[in-house]
């Protein structure tokens, strides 16, 4: 005779002291993994609704048991489960089982926990970086972007073809919360700075970091601004011609460090071009972001990622990875695999740092534009 498989719970809770406000009433939410007879539960409302249930803790247990519910109640301060009128043992799961295995050490991981991101544009960039940002232990997200998920976009994402319509929001909500469901998110699937005065906007980007993951340069450049008006660090990223190479720049509000608008103003334009041609360009709007290769753009993302994560930990002594922060190196440039004869690359896969020669005088952002003018 087939033995019956043991029916599991998981009951995830920020940690252990949530336990003891799982009381009568309290509201949870679930789901049955029939594959491995398993319930996941929660006390955190999930962003992706989809199959979940939603029960309500008994004060004790109840004599009947609604069929294909979990059934959850107190008992002396412990919470019981049964499922089929079988019990069910639960095994708590808190945040720090989730981070046992990172390589930062506990005083990192516990700053990062206190640090909060706001991150504009989801698209295959954003959404990576916001949950990698998830995975590596930051606990408070502001996500911005307007768009909505489309067929093209799936092959160039994490969505797939049942993420078809919703906004690119959700869904990068949905990736977060189904890594650490008690991260704290707040979605704004809007055009920011066309829908909420400045006011407003400043208000959504005083974080610790903002990171600029749109493909659009108008809104780059503005959301460099932003980040130089707010004093707050930012990391913009962007892919060029096919993903080809792409470059990560970064500023931090304490040093003098060449901003967006600086590097926006002074670099050459690309030389070697096949597919976009820059000469007609007329103003930044015109560096557009161009698809390519998933695995090209992820190469890229990657760089952003441990950006973010250095800078926000910059202050930690001995922090490893902050070491790879320099206010006089704020400029990465990424090859990936075609990158030979592409812009200054002459290998593929070639990374460096290219210097920038400083803030420049005459930039409207970070600029000297006063001192300039008073100049004999
Ligand atoms: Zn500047």
């Amino acid at each position: 005779m087939k033995k019956k498989t043991q029916i599991k719970c998981f009951l995830f809770v920020r940690c252990k002291k949530e336990l003891a406000e799982l009381t009568s009433g309290s509201r949870v939410y679930g789901k049955f993994v029939r594959a491995t007879q398993t319930w996941i539960v929660t006390t955190y409302l999930p962003y992706d609704r989809e199959g979940s249930q939603s029960f309500r803790v008994y004060a004790k247990q109840p004599h009947s048991c609604p069929a294909n519910k979990l059934v959850l109640w107190t008992n002396q301060g412990r919470i019981m489960a049964a499922y089929r009128a079988q019990k069910v043992p639960i095994q708590v799961i808190t945040q720090n089982d989730l981070y046992s295995r990172t390589p930062f050490d506990a005083k990192e991981m516990a700053h990062l926990a206190r640090q909060s991101v706001a991150i504009i544009g989801l698209g295959s960039g954003g959404s990576k970086i916001a949950v990698e940002l998830a995975n590596a232990g930051i606990q408070d997200f502001v996500l911005c972007d307007p768009d909505i998920l489309e067929p093209a976009n799936i092959t160039r994402h994490e969505a797939g073809i049942f993420d078809i319509g919703k906004t690119k929001c959700q869904f990068a909500a949905e990736l977060i919360s189904r890594k650490n469901p008690a991260a704290n998110i707040t979605a704004y699937a809007e055009d920011i700075f066309m829908s909420r005065d400045i006011a407003q906007v400043k208000r959504i980007l005083k974080r610790d970091l903002i990171v600029a993951a749109t493909d659009r340069t108008d809104a780059q450049l503005m959301i460099n601004e932003f980040a130089y008006r707010l004093k707050v660090p930012c990391v913009m990223g962007g892919c060029y011609e096919d993903a080809r190479g792409g470059e990560v720049l970064y500023t931090l509000p304490d040093h003098k460090m060449p901003c967006l608008a600086c590097l926006r103003a002074g670099l050459k334009q690309p030389e070697q071009l096949t597919t976009i041609d820059y000469s007609t360009a007329k103003g930044p709007e015109d560096y557009q972001g161009q698809p390519g290769l998933h695995a090209a753009i992820d190469f890229v993302t990657s760089v952003e990622i441990q950006f973010s994560l250095a800078i926000l930990l910059r202050h930690i002594p001995g922090s490893r990875l902050s070491s790879i922060i320099n206010p006089a190196y704020n400029y990465i440039l990424i090859g990936t695999a075609t990158a030979a004869g592409f812009y200054r690359f002459e290998k593929p896969f070639e990374v460096f740092f290219q210097r920038l020669k400083g803030t420049r005088q005459d930039c409207p952002v970070c600029g000297d534009i006063w001192k300039l003018l008073e100049k004999p």
